[in-house]
């Protein structure tokens, strides 16, 4: 079953483009967070991260950067988020490859994403150390 971003690609349903190149598309968020919440998509259809190549994921950073700063000059908030989501157990509702931007204003009820934590130096060595074996 293709996406409905894969479909916005092919023209099938509309958006509200912002930026287009042969790799990445841009367009605002159909529900937004905020006022010019964008996404950047990867054009091939491929569900998250761990799936794209290197090419495709430098492709989506620059352009996320491009539009960021758009959004940045024409609506000057108090700053923005970038996030992107991996799997449902991470709140990834379509799966098809895309960040968001999320334009944030001093005193908006966006709430942040995790609370910080403790962790002693053990534990935090041992995860160190779990992942160093994987890089
Ligand atoms: P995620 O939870 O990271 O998978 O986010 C998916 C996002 O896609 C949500 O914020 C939706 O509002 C957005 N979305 C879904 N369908 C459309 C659409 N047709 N046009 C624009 N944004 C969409």
């Amino acid at each position: 079953m293709i996406s409905v971003f894969t479909r916005i690609v092919r023209g099938e349903i509309p958006a509200f483009k912002l930026y287009e190149d042969d790799l990445t598309l841009s367009f605002l968020d159909i529900n937004p967070a905020a006022r010019g919440h964008a996404l950047v998509i990867a054009k091939p259809e491929l569900p998250g991260l761990l799936d794209l190549p290197p090419e495709l994921v430098s492709a989506v950073a620059l352009t996320t950067q491009r539009v960021a700063r758009a959004i940045v000059e024409a609506l000057k908030p108090d700053g923005f988020n970038v996030i992107q989501n991996n799997g449902a157990a991470a709140g990834q509702v379509v799966f098809h490859y895309h960040v968001h931007i999320i334009p944030r204003w001093e005193g908006d009820r966006l709430v942040k994403l995790w609370r910080s934590g403790t962790m002693s130096m053990d534990d935090l060595r041992a995860v160190a150390d779990e992942i160093l074996a994987h890089i």
